[in-house]
């Protein structure tokens, strides 16, 4: 069976106070039911990774990812965070390719290849995420779309780091629009990118990756969308700053 897993987006949300508090409730509510997914992710901001890995390491199920990282290991890039600084405070994941890092700071597939291959080099886990903008679906290209994300960003790699990937389908028009795919278009793109990863790695390794959703996710729409047989958990934005709506969304799986 694929890993189930929810992933908490802050984006660039909370101070630091209210960043401790949030991560305390999501401990207190987890410690009084354990989460039906198997793995509870919570993105915060860069600057708040070393305070919360104390809290959130001690709690089973627990992980943190970060946002973002960039492509090198160290050098003359002021204002960047890179893979090895991530691993070096005990991250496990890192979400790249975010719609809003697409579109807001120009991350190209290409540049999205560099960024995963950096993460999996020092062993932290790429959540990748992908997904059309409004008129590619409008234009019926979403498959097509969503598939050239994955090759050009992806499939360059040994089956052996491809394997250790999340994948995060995340419609555009869906982000924080409170609109969100129907479950029978999660389930379809879902199959879909699980159908393109099979032609190239094969039955076995696309049969064992976990596909994710995202977009407007809450506690209302979460079981339904989760209930596709190839939906396997959602990243979450807006939902994850609240804990009880966050975990509320992790149990309907
Ligand atoms: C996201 O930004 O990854 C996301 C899914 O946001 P929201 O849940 O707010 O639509």
């Amino acid at each position: 069976m694929r890993d189930q897993i929810v992933a908490g987006n802050w984006k660039m949300n909370k101070d630091l106070k209210q960043a401790i508090a949030l991560v305390s409730e999501i401990r207190d509510l987890m410690s009084r039911q354990p989460p039906k997914a198997d793995r509870v992710i919570l993105a915060p901001p860069f600057v708040y990774l070393s305070n919360l890995e104390g809290a959130v390491s001690k709690t089973k199920r627990l992980y943190l990812s970060a946002q973002n990282c960039h492509q090198e290991l160290s050098g003359a890039y002021t204002g960047e965070v890179s893979a090895a600084m991530l691993k070096s405070l005990d991250v496990d994941y890192v979400i790249l390719g975010h719609s809003e890092r697409r579109e807001y700071f120009k991350e190209s597939n290409e540049l999205l290849a560099s960024k995963v291959r950096a993460a999996l080099d020092q062993k932290l886990i790429p959540i990748f995420c992908c997904g059309e903008s409004l008129s590619v679906r409008e234009s019926n290209q979403q498959q097509a779309f969503v598939n050239n994300q994955l090759t050009e960003s992806l499939f360059k790699l040994p089956s052996d780091l491809f394997g250790k990937l999340v994948i995060a389908y995340e419609p555009i028009w869906a982000i924080g629009t409170g609109k969100t795919a129907s479950a029978e278009q999660a389930q379809e793109m879902h199959a879909s990118i699980r159908q393109h990863i099979a032609g190239q790695y094969g039955e076995e390794i696309a049969g064992k990756i976990s596909i994710l959703y995202g977009g407007s996710c809450n506690p209302s729409n979460a079981a339904e969308i989760f209930a596709g047989e190839d939906v396997d958990g959602g990243l979450i934005g807006g939902a994850s700053l609240n804990a009880s709506d966050f975990l509320a969304i992790a149990n309907s799986l």
